[in-house]
């Protein structure tokens, strides 16, 4: 058999300035390139395997295990293979078919299909809709109240940290304490935080946090990070009756080559950066304001913006597109001629972008690319 050319090369992060937010968290620091390399044959850090993937000494997964839980601040962390496969695993030892779980309006879709997995009945929390889309406290209590009123059990709340719609930053702390009174477990689901910006579980009042290597953790994944309090390995971390050492809800052993090797390479790159989170939103800011420069863009979700995720909406750009001759594609098509990517192709209504981790001269670059399209375009007109 003759095999096609797959197309295996990729210059995007190289040759380009990607703003695509789903993206700007996970390029690997060379560390982790390196280590990606040394541990791409498969089952590579299964050398020195006694029959648990977190005891592992060498390489050293166990002492990365400590340094990561000291990291969120959680009694005991497991790594998976994506934060939804982290809800999945708690979903599933927590709750049983037909049980009712509050989440809120802002969730990621992994979250639904969790709990569609898990034959769960999710009752939401709305958001306040436009223009700020806020997940309030009072909304989660009132949620709350009226499920437990109409006879409810509900088993579980899960909690998105940041979402990946408008970049909103919930209130964890207030949120966690509400289901800390209710003594409901609460997953606070941090797959745009963790990693961007300082996490510390128990200060967030929540039961489990969840992470994800290749959204916020500078891994190359797929890899997710789960959190807990004391109180739930029991419950999370049961072990097998068949095969006394191995976790069933892992089912045994989860991440196991090159995507758990690139997270333990990257650690001490992202404990370092998440230092800098402060300013990374302060420049966010800042490119907000100047985006807004031009007439008819706008940012939405709350403001000022507490995350690097920005979503504007552009009529400026829309308005355009009516009038082009390559119609919505324009603005990728100018943005690629500028080496700027990762708006959607043919997306003009709105987009959602993230300068985190540019310098100052790439935003800047990035904003007069913006601004002279706008005005390029409208002269032409
Ligand atoms: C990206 C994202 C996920 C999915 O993360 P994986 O690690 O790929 O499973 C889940 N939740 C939120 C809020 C996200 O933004």
């Amino acid at each position: 058999m003759e095999c096609q050319d797959y197309g295996l090369t990729r210059n995007t992060e190289r040759r380009n300035l990607n703003l695509n937010p789903l993206q700007r968290g996970g390029v690997l620091p060379t560390e982790a390139r390196i280590a990606m390399y040394e541990f791409a044959d498969g089952y590579s850090v299964c050398d020195y395997c006694a029959g648990r993937l977190d005891e592992i000494s060498n390489p050293s997964i166990h002492n990365f295990l400590d340094d990561l839980a000291n990291f969120i601040n959680v009694d005991e962390v497991r790594t998976v293979h994506g934060a939804r496969e982290g809800k999945f695993a708690v979903m599933h030892a927590l709750c049983n078919p037909g049980d009712a779980i509050i989440i809120d309006g802002n969730a990621h879709y992994t979250t639904h299909l969790a709990a569609e997995r898990c034959g769960l009945k999710m009752v939401e929390v709305p958001n306040t809709g436009h223009p700020d889309y806020e997940i309030t406290p009072e909304k989660c209590s009132e949620t709350l109240e009226n499920a437990m009123d109409k006879g409810e059990d509900i088993k579980l709340i899960l909690l998105t940290h940041v979402d990946g719609n408008y970049g909103n930053l919930t209130d964890a702390i207030n949120i966690g304490k509400i289901a800390n009174n209710a003594g409901i477990p609460i997953i606070l689901n941090c797959a745009y935080s963790m990693g961007r910006m300082p996490i510390d579980a128990k200060a967030l009042n929540v039961d489990f946090v969840l992470g994800s290597g290749h959204k916020s953790m500078a891994a190359s994944g797929p890899i997710g990070v789960l959190g807990m309090k004391e109180e739930w390995t029991d419950t999370v971390l049961e072990k097998s009756s068949r095969h006394g050492v191995k976790e069933i809800e892992m089912l045994g052993c989860t991440s196991r080559g090159a995507p758990i090797a690139t997270l333990m390479a990257s650690l001490p790159f992202v404990v370092e950066r998440v230092n800098h989170w402060t300013d990374e939103v302060q420049k966010t800011r800042d490119f907000v304001l100047k985006m807004e420069e031009i007439e008819g863009v706008k940012q939405i979700g709350l403001r000022p913006k507490q995350h690097d995720l920005v979503r504007f909406e552009t009529p400026a750009f829309d308005k355009i597109a009516e009038n082009h001759p390559r119609r919505g594609f324009f603005l990728y098509e100018e943005l690629k001629k500028r080496k700027i990517v990762g708006l959607k192709r043919g997306q003009t209504k709105w987009f959602k972008c993230s300068v985190y981790g540019f310098s100052d001269a790439q935003i800047e670059y990035i904003l007069n690319s913006f601004k002279e399209i706008a005005v390029k375009e409208v002269k032409k007109e």
